[in-house]
């Protein structure tokens, strides 16, 4: 189902089960896991189906450091998220975007890369990545260019190993921007709330466990949202700044106790 947040009362308090925030192709995906299930679930997503300045707007950061846009330059507010600006032609009529997963070293301590090395591995990710596909609607989870050689395109054979042959898949926008959105407007447990800025983190007086969202609605008025579990899918960027801001009750933003939420 669908509710615009717009015509929630202030100081209103949510009750459910599980909120994820943001409805972008990261938070749409985790929504319909959870569709048709007894398990009722908030999508809290800061724009509505159409893009509006005015949240668009909300988006806006200056950078320092290496060079990279503004961030409401480069993420789209708007149910959908930012597959609403993805621009590859796909040749049948629609766009979509281009996939590949990361390769085992990004996972691997290099001496040559401070902090690298992590707890997992790409092994541990594949059987998510052949999941991840089918719902991308994209091929089948195999990258390896000599199962995908035809006569007419042959892999480029270079001498030495450091120039390599590698592939992409691609997949449609429109799932992500129509198709799943309507699958979860139509959902009897999985509510869809537009208009719907996440401001702060509500957690327990140790800042151990999150148990709620205070959400802002444009206009000015707030309200609560209680849940047993909050999902943050609003983007890298989005995610950290909420993390930060969420500090009333830890110092230096939530989960933050080394300072180093937004630093990688
Ligand atoms: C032009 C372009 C081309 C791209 N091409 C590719 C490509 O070919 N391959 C690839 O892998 N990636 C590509 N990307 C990157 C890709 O779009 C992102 O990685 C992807 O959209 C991330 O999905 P997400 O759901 O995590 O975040 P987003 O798509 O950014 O969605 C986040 C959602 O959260 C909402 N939100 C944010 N803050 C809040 C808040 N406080 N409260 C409530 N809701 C909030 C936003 O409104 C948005 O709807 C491209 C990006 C751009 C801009």
């Amino acid at each position: 189902m669908h509710v615009d947040s717009r015509l929630i009362e202030s100081q209103t308090i949510i009750n459910t089960d599980i909120c994820i925030i943001g409805a972008g192709p990261a938070g749409i995906t985790i929504a319909r896991e959870f569709n048709g299930k007894s398990i009722n679930v908030l999508l809290l997503e800061s724009g509505g189906f159409e893009r509006d300045p005015q949240v668009q707007d909300l988006s806006q950061g200056t950078n320092e450091g290496d060079p990279y846009p503004s961030p409401a330059g480069v993420r789209e507010r708007l149910v959908g998220g930012t597959a609403h600006v993805w621009p590859i032609d796909l040749d049948n009529g629609r766009m979509g975007v281009r996939y590949v997963p990361l390769d085992p070293i990004d996972f691997e301590k290099r001496s040559w890369v401070p902090y690298s090395g992590w707890p997992i591995t790409r092994a541990d990710l594949d059987p998510y990545y052949e999941r991840a596909h089918g719902v991308a609607q994209t091929g089948p989870y195999n990258y390896n260019p000599a199962d995908w050689e035809t006569p007419d395109a042959k892999a480029i054979s270079f001498r030495g190993n450091r120039v390599t042959t590698q592939m992409f898949h691609f997949g449609p926008r429109d799932i992500f921007t129509q198709e799943y959105r309507q699958e979860l407007e139509n959902s009897p447990n999985v509510t869809l709330m537009t208009y719907a800025h996440a401001l702060q983190l509500e957690t327990d007086e140790l800042a151990q466990r999150v148990t709620g969202v205070k959400v802002g609605a444009l206009g000015g008025h707030q309200f609560c949202i209680t849940a047993k579990v909050v999902i943050l899918a609003q983007g890298a960027l989005e995610a950290t700044r909420l993390l930060l801001l969420s500090d009333s009750v830890q110092t230096g933003g939530l989960g933050n106790g080394y300072d180093l939420v937004g630093r990688f």
